[in-house]
C-alpha cells in the first residue's frame, strides 16, 4: 500500500519555517522541473502484471489511483506536515471532510466527544446533529476552563475537540492544559489549527494528538479552493488514511497543487496579516459605536498572556459588537464598499461576516446565546490591503447611524 505520506527529510530537520514552506516536499519528476508538477492523473499504469499486483497489495511503493495516491497531493502533504512538525499528513476534500474522517476513522457508536462550544458552525451542526444518528454524542463545553472540560469527560470519551483562537469570538484555550485532560480519559486532543495555521501555532508540541486544517483558509491564502488536511503522528494518520482511501473524501490534485503554492507565502502573508489585524483591532477600540473588541493580540483581550504563550501573534481575525445589535451591524456591513461581504476567510482580501445570520444562523437561538454570538457581532478577516483603507471602509457604517 501506498504511503499517505513519508516522514521529513533528513536534510530539512533543521530549516526554519519559512524554509520548509518554500522547499519541504518537493519531489521533481524525470524533466528536473524547478516548480512543483500539477498531476492530473486519475490513475497511473503499472510495468507488468507482477508489479500491478505488488502495488495493488502494497509490498511496492508507488502511485495506483488517484483516490488514494498522487504526486501532487503527497507534496502537498509532506509540506504541510513539515511545517506542523507532524510525523504524517493525509489531505482531504474539505476542512470538513478533514473533521468527519477522522470520526469515522478513530470512534465508533458508543462513543462520546468533548467539544468547546464556540467552534465552527458546520462541525458544531456535524456533532450535534448528524453524528448522534450514528450513536456519537457530543458534550459541548461552554467555558474556557480546563475544568469545566474535565467534568465533562466521560469512560467513553475518545476525542476532545477544540479550535484555538475560536470562531468568531477568539477565544484561546490552553491546548497544553487541555491535553492533560484528554490524556488522562485515554482521549485524544485534536486542535483545529484553521485561524492560526502552523505559521503562528503549532499544536503539537503543546501535547495535542490531530490536527485539522481547512486548507481553504489560510493555507491556499487566496481564496481559490476547498481543500482540508489531518495532521499527526503516523499511526493516527494511517488510519484517517485507511478511511479516506475506501470512502473517498479525497482532495482533487489540483487544488492540491493550489494549495502546495499557496503555502509558500503562508509566513509572511500570516506575519502581515496579523499585523494588519492588531492594527485594527487596536483602532477599532477607539471608536464610541463599537462595544467590545475580540482580539488575543490586545491586551485587554482576557486570555491575552495565554494566548502570546501558544501562538506568535494574535492572528488576522478580528471580531467586534457594534452598539445598536444587528441593525447596526448590518449598516455596518452595507456601507462596505472595499471589504467583501463572504462568509470566507484565510483570504488576502479582508472579508467581513455578520455570525449571527450567516456562518452560525443555522443554529438554534439558545445554542447562539450560549456561544456568546450576540446580534451586533461582526467578524473581519483581516488581509493585506492597507489598515487605513480597511477603516475607512468600516468608518463609514459605523458614524451611518
Ligand atoms: C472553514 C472552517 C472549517 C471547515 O472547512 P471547509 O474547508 O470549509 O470544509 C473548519 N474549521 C474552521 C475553524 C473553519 O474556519
Amino acid at each position: 500500500m501506498a504511503e499517505p505520506s513519508s516522514t521529513i527529510a533528513t536534510e530539512s530537520g533543521d530549516w526554519s519555517l519559512e524554509t520548509l514552506a518554500v522547499r519541504a516536499g518537493q519531489v521533481r519528476s524525470q524533466f528536473n522541473e524547478h516548480s512543483e508538477a500539477l498531476y492530473l492523473t486519475s490513475s497511473f499504469v503499472f510495468d507488468s502484471a507482477a508489479q500491478a499486483a505488488a502495488r495493488f497489495s502494497g509490498e511496492e511503493e508507488g502511485m495506483v489511483y488517484a483516490r488514494f495516491t498522487n504526486p501532487t497531493v503527497n507534496m502537498m502533504q509532506e509540506r504541510l506536515a513539515a511545517l506542523e512538525g507532524a510525523e504524517g499528513c493525509v489531505a482531504t476534500a474539505s476542512g470538513m471532510a478533514a473533521i468527519l474522517s477522522v470520526v469515522m476513522a478513530l470512534m465508533k457508536a458508543g462513543e462520546h466527544i468533548v467539544s468547546s462550544r464556540s467552534i465552527f458552525g458546520a462541525t458544531q451542526q456535524m456533532f450535534g446533529n448528524i453524528l448522534p444518528r450514528f450513536g456519537i454524542e457530543t458534550t459541548f463545553v461552554d467555558s474556557p476552563d480546563s475544568a469545566a472540560f474535565a467534568a465533562a469527560m466521560r469512560p467513553n470519551t475518545r476525542l476532545l475537540f477544540i479550535e484555538t483562537p475560536s470562531n468568531p469570538l477568539t477565544e484561546v484555550l490552553d491546548i497544553a492544559a487541555l491535553s492533560a485532560v484528554a490524556h488522562a480519559g485515554n482521549a485524544l486532543l485534536v486542535v483545529d489549527n484553521c485561524f492560526c495555521s502552523p505559521a503562528l501555532q503549532r499544536p503539537l508540541e503543546f501535547g495535542a494528538d490531530l490536527i485539522i486544517h481547512s486548507a481553504t483558509k489560510y493555507l491556499d491564502g487566496q481564496g481559490r479552493v476547498l481543500g482540508g488536511a489531518v495532521c499527526g503522528p503516523k499511526a493516527l494518520t494511517e488510519e484517517v488514511f485507511k478511511f479516506l482511501r475506501t470512502a473517498g473524501p479525497c482532495i482533487s490534485p489540483f487544488n492540491a497543487w493550489i494549495i502546495l503554492k499557496g503555502m509558500e507565502t503562508l509566513a509572511l502573508r500570516m506575519q502581515q496579516q496579523s499585523a494588519n489585524a492588531l492594527q485594527l483591532a487596536q483602532w477599532l477600540e477607539r471608536q464610541p459605536q463599537v462595544a467590545r473588541v475580540y482580539y488575543p493580540g490586545l491586551a485587554s483581550h482576557s486570555q491575552h498572556a495565554l494566548a502570546m504563550r501558544q501562538q506568535k501573534t494574535g492572528g488576522a481575525i478580528v471580531a467586534f459588537d457594534v452598539k445598536g445589535g444587528r441593525e447596526a451591524a448590518w449598516r455596518v456591513v452595507d456601507h462596505c464598499r472595499l471589504l467583501s461581504i463572504t462568509a470566507n476567510l484565510g483570504d488576502t482580501k479582508t472579508t467581513i461576516t455578520h455570525p449571527a445570520s450567516t456562518t452560525h444562523g443555522r443554529i438554534s437561538p439558545e445554542a447562539r446565546a450560549a456561544s456568546g454570538i450576540g446580534e451586533g457581532l461582526l467578524r473581519i478577516a483581516v488581509g493585506l490591503e492597507n489598515p487605513a483603507d480597511v477603516q475607512a471602509d468600516l468608518a463609514r457604517g459605523l458614524s451611518a447611524g
